[in-house]
């Protein structure tokens, strides 16, 4: 087992790591830029070296300034988070050729999935369900418009590079085609550096379904449940749970084999997601995702387990500390993300906060790195914290998430957390009823923005 890991990375996310790592006994190194010293995953580390100014690109995503700083301090593996370089196959293939385990998949297997043309190849020959559409790339114009006749309207057009809900299109119908096809098309080369773009049938009401998977890299891979993140904004999940409440066991059981044994047959390792849009009771494979998500401890919550302690154990040579049939699950439990945002238009409002009280009590796991008197610095993403609440029934989470919510201090700065009191309101919410357009029409209807 590793002595010393780096986290290359900030936020609740670093401090989630850290937490994993002590509690194996390895020490931990943080990393951070100028702007957080006075962060919480830089005082709970038992080592912090500052990598360079606030703006990403010159600290947290600087591979130099990552590597130099494991070479200092005498780290043997980084963890990435998510987001910043966990996805990066080239950050992870420098870090291998330095001698240092990245904790997490092999640069190929990041390379595969990061392009989602080759994702979905990949997928449909490992026998997982995907969205119809077209055959790989789409060159011109002309061939999206035969596409959009063959598959009938409305279709998606993707950027293959996109990520982050960017390089995505909607075409309603032909008329709709040209511009759609131009703007995925600029977008996937201004944001990702790449145009290349394929279309597929656009699903008018599907839920958002993912299944959880871990590998042992040695062709031994589970799969642990689903979660449903169907409640977006502009397709950013704000709201998740699971298991699933559309999804029967007999669904759960049948999806997650086809998902387990897809990356047992690839050697993957580590922890991944598999994403699906969910319609009429069949799963459309839309992409994966090589990380640790931000909504992993809703399947930690329910079966029990620590994903991040799972990810340093296989990274560091040893077995998984658990098989397909010691999986079961008990409860259900719920995410939300409560970002440093002013509503109704979600601006960002980074500050200082004045006071704080983290929720507590049965059931109630508070991620975040907030203290009372730190300043949210406005360079980096708007997530302040994770709520995440346990009960025995979908019934019990909602209640103990409202109580929760009702116990959440966070002064001096605005917040999302009046968006979840007025969804807990929703009959809709309640009953579970609900695709992955229904947030963004109840925002339109209940918060003009
Ligand atoms: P990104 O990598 O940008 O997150 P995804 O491919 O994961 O993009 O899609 C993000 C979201 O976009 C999905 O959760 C869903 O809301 C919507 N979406 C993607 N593909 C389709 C589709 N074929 N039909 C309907 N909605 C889609």
């Amino acid at each position: 087992m590793f002595d010393k890991i780096l986290i290359a990375n900030r936020g609740e996310i670093a401090l989630r790591v850290i937490r994993a790592a002590r509690e194996m006994g390895i020490k931990t190194v943080a990393v951070h830029s100028t702007a957080d010293s006075d962060a919480m995953h830089v005082r709970m580390a038992d080592e912090s070296v500052c990598i360079g100014p606030p703006p990403s690109p010159q600290s947290y995503l600087s591979m130099p300034a990552i590597i130099s700083a494991c070479e200092i301090t005498g780290a043997q593996a980084i963890h990435p988070g998510y987001g910043f370089l966990s996805e990066n196959a080239e950050f992870v293939q420098i870090v291998e050729d330095h001698g240092i385990t990245f904790i997490g998949p092999t640069a190929e297997h990041i390379r595969v999935m990061g392009d989602k043309i080759t994702a979905k190849d990949t997928m449909k020959e490992l026998g997982v369900p995907c969205v119809p559409g077209s055959d790989g790339g789409v060159p011109d114009l002309a061939t999206a418009k035969k596409i959009g006749e063959e598959f009938g309207y409305p279709v998606i057009i993707k950027a293959t590079a996109g990520g982050g809900g960017r390089g995505m299109k909607v075409a309603m119908n032909a008329d709709e085609m040209e511009s759609a096809f131009m703007t995925a098309r600029a977008e996937g080369k201004a944001a990702f550096g790449n145009d290349e773009v394929y279309i597929e049938k656009y699903l008018t009401t599907p839920r958002h379904i993912e299944i959880q998977v871990f590998g042992d890299g040695k062709g031994k891979a589970v799969h642990l449940g689903e979660r449903d993140c169907s409640l977006q904004r502009r397709h950013q999940k704000v709201f998740e749970e699971a298991p699933g409440p559309s999804i029967t066991p007999e669904e759960r059981a049948k999806i997650g084999k086809v998902c387990a044994d897809a990356v047992a047959k690839i050697n993957y390792i580590g922890a991944g997601t598999i994403e699906f849009l969910y319609e009429n009771g069949e799963f459309y494979f839309i992409e994966m995702n090589t990380r640790l998500q931000v909504e992993h401890p809703v399947t930690e919550g329910i079966f029990g387990v620590d994903l991040v302690r799972e990810q340093i154990r296989v990274a560091a040579g040893e077995p998984m500390s658990f098989g397909q049939d010691d999986l079961e699950i008990n409860g259900h439990a719920i995410e939300v993300r409560i970002n440093a945002e002013k509503l109704p238009n979600f601006s960002p409002c980074p500050g200082k906060i004045t006071a704080y009280h983290a929720p507590g009590g049965l059931g109630v796991r508070m991620d975040s790195a907030l203290y009372d008197g730190y300043s949210i610095p406005p360079y980096y993403d708007s997530l302040i914290a994770k709520l995440i609440v346990q009960g025995r029934d979908r019934d019990e989470a909602l209640a103990r998430l409202e109580r929760a919510l009702g116990e959440l201090i966070v002064d001096g700065i605005d917040t999302t957390v009046p968006l979840f009191h007025a969804l807990l309101q929703e009959p809709d919410l309640h009953s579970g009823d609900y695709n992955i357009h229904w947030l963004e029409r109840w925002l339109a209807e209940n918060m003009a923005q």
